[in-house]
């Protein structure tokens, strides 16, 4: 099994009081070696939680492709890089819909990131509507097909993180049977697409994961960690959830 890695996605929640819970979060990670931990925090918190923490993998939740130019409002990789971040998330089912991000914007991210040494934990997952149809898997396929780099990195990470919308934030999760057969379309997707490398990249599960649920959906084959929302702003609901995966 590959090493797990237990990463925080903030979202749009954490005030410079709060890098007191990611400091505590580096702090009490630091028990289980064997688990790798990381937060991506608001791209403002990024370089103040970077310094204050530096033996910490921070993260950052978006970036632009491109390396610099006219786009207001936007970060470049080398922005992330710069403050001290050493991985970002890209495609992000609430950017997927909020800012209508495609897959082939998902794929020049991470390119782009991949390309300037920052690891990379590329989301997808299917909608309600998409699952009750019966065609979740062909749909993350479909997202993958389209949304995967062309090649992987020797010198950084590629994981993909499986989050089904209708888990995200909803305290509801698919069944063992679900998570397992959507893991291991993933990995087959991953072999066809780069070979044996396809094997070492991790897949993530991500939506409604908590102390309560995370051994179980650890013990399934092809969970090789988790992308936690809600339950990593602090440490004591994202401790447990890194324990759970040592
Ligand atoms: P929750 O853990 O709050 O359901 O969020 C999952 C998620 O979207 C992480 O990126």
């Amino acid at each position: 099994a590959l090493r797990k890695l237990v990463a925080g996605n903030w979202k749009m929640h954490g005030l410079s009081a709060d890098l007191a819970e990611a400091k505590a979060i580096a702090e009490q990670s630091k028990d289980y070696p064997g688990v790798d931990v990381a937060l991506c925090v608001p791209s403002i918190l990024i370089e103040r939680a970077a310094r204050a923490l530096p033996d910490f993998t921070i993260g950052a939740q978006d970036v632009h492709h491109a390396e610099k130019g006219a786009h207001t409002g936007c970060i470049s990789v080398q922005m992330l890089h710069d403050a001290g971040a050493s991985l970002t998330i890209v495609g992000h089912s609430e950017r997927r819909e909020a800012q209508r991000e495609s897959d082939e914007e998902v794929k020049s991210k991470a390119t782009a990131a991949l390309s300037c040494g920052l690891a990379v934990i590329l989301c997808v997952g299917e909608s309600l509507e998409v699952r009750e149809r019966g065609a979740a898997v062909e749909t993350v396929v479909g997202q993958l097909d389209g949304s995967l780099p062309h090649v992987l990195s020797s010198e950084t990470e590629l994981a993909i993180a499986y989050e089904p919308i209708w888990a995200i934030g909803t305290g509801k999760i698919p069944t063992v049977d679900e998570i397992a057969e959507m893991h291991s379309a993933i990995r087959q997707r991953l072999r066809e697409r780069f070979g044996a490398d396809g094997d070492q990249v991790r897949i993530l599960y991500g939506g409604s994961v908590k102390a309560s649920n995370a051994v179980e959906i650890f013990a399934i084959a092809d969970v090789d960690g988790a992308l936690v929302g809600g339950a990593s702003l602090k440490a004591t609901d994202f401790i447990p959830i890194v324990a759970a995966a040592a």
